[in-house]
């Protein structure tokens, strides 16, 4: 793991890292100090927003938690999920799509089985042929032909019988396998969808910034991203309920897919975070467009589907980050996920771009 951090900082993340554990009772050992020293070095931005929705939700630290978070971020058995419960839902979302698969093997199984048969038959079939044609070669009586031809009749019809069966069961086969095929389709079309805002998920993110990197470095276009959270929603969630906090971030959702458009792609990050991914942008047009997003969340009254009540205005802070060709995605989604913070220290509800971060951040300092 590449350090980065001066000995001066390593030690204020170390000494953070340890009071925090003792506070919440987390066992001091090699792991655990890991995952909450990189809480404090802010170099995972996926493990801080883990662990900031834990501490939030003031869950309990224990071992076995510990255990998966360790493993979650810092050893390398396959897909890093970012935030607690997502792991259940893509857990069972692999169980799914692995019974699926199994189905489709079982039915090609059973096609094979019987495109074996078929072929026994036709073998079977040639036998009968190839001993008709020697037959016929030796000249045989007019007798012997006849019965010779009612052999070769019923053979050529027990044949067709055979292909008839073989035709039935795969015209069954292929509907179940296009069904399953559908089946699997749907799953991972739900798969790539938040279930409440009806957005795109994490996992989409983490593909569609993939492909669109890949997409900015082959054609030498610019790529921006928007890092949204909502202001202090964690009040709002404590005064009006959580339901209403989730009618919120649907609304947000429906927002941010009002103002994108084309090949930008609106996610939702996790929980209170959305981001906006935008292919083919500079920074001055993602900042006007965060700029626009921002002043159409607050310009919004919040109005209580049930009761009528003006519940307010909601406040979104942005923070904007550019692509540089050939840098590490984490690396750009932290530069990005920087700018918010900035945004959020320097009085939210602002849009705030990864070049004016350390201008604020002096400015706000002094
Ligand atoms: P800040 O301005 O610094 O972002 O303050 P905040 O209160 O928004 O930030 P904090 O990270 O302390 O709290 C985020 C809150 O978002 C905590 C949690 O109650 C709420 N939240 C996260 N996910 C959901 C969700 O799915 N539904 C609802 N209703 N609330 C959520
Ligand atoms: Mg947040
Ligand atoms: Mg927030």
């Amino acid at each position: 793991m590449e350090q980065s951090e001066s000995p001066e900082q390593a030690k204020e993340f170390a000494r953070s890292a340890l009071s925090l554990m003792i506070a919440k009772k987390i066992a001091a050992n090699p792991n655990n100090f890991t995952v909450w020293f990189h809480y404090f070095s802010n170099k995972y931005p996926d493990l801080r927003r883990t662990l900031d929705i834990l501490l939030s939700n003031d869950q309990e630290f224990t071992a076995s938690r510990n255990a998966e978070i360790f493993e979650k971020f810092f050893t390398f058995d396959g897909e890093r999920t970012a935030i607690d419960g997502e792991r259940t839902a893509f857990d069972g979302e692999k169980a799914a799509i692995s019974e699926a698969a199994g189905n489709i093997e079982m039915e090609l199984v059973e096609v094979l089985k019987y495109l074996g048969l078929a072929g026994d038959g036709a073998a079977e079939y040639g036998k009968v042929l190839e001993a008709f044609s020697g037959e016929i070669a030796e000249q045989k009586g007019e007798g012997e032909l006849k019965s010779l031809v009612t052999s070769i009749l019923s053979s050529t019809r027990d044949m067709e019988a055979r292909n008839k069966k073989l035709e039935v069961k795969l015209n069954a086969s292929s509907t179940e396998v296009r069904q399953l095929r559908d089946d699997l389709e749907g799953m991972r079309v739900e798969a790539m969808t938040d279930a409440l805002t009806g957005i795109a998920s994490r996992k989409l993110f983490d593909l569609e910034l993939k492909r669109a990197a890949m997409e900015a470095m082959e054609q030498g276009e610019e790529l921006c991203l928007l890092m949204l959270d909502i202001d202090r929603f964690k009040k709002f969630n404590d005064r009006y309920g959580h339901l209403v906090g989730d009618q919120v971030l649907k609304l947000l959702g429906a927002t941010l897919t009002q103002c994108v458009k084309g090949q930008d792609t609106a996610v939702r990050y996790g929980g209170e975070e959305f981001c906006v991914i935008l292919p083919g942008t500079g920074p001055k047009d993602a900042v006007k467009l965060a700029e626009k997003i921002r002043q159409r969340v607050s310009g919004k009254k919040v109005i209580s589907r049930k009761t009528g009540e003006d519940l307010g205005k909601i406040t979104i802070s942005i923070g904007v980050g550019a692509f540089d060709f050939g840098e590490p995605l984490s690396q750009f989604i932290a530069r990005s996920d920087g700018a918010l913070y900035t945004a959020k220290r320097t009085g939210r509800d602002r849009v705030v771009s990864q070049d004016e971060v350390q201008d604020k951040e002096l400015a706000f300092g002094s």
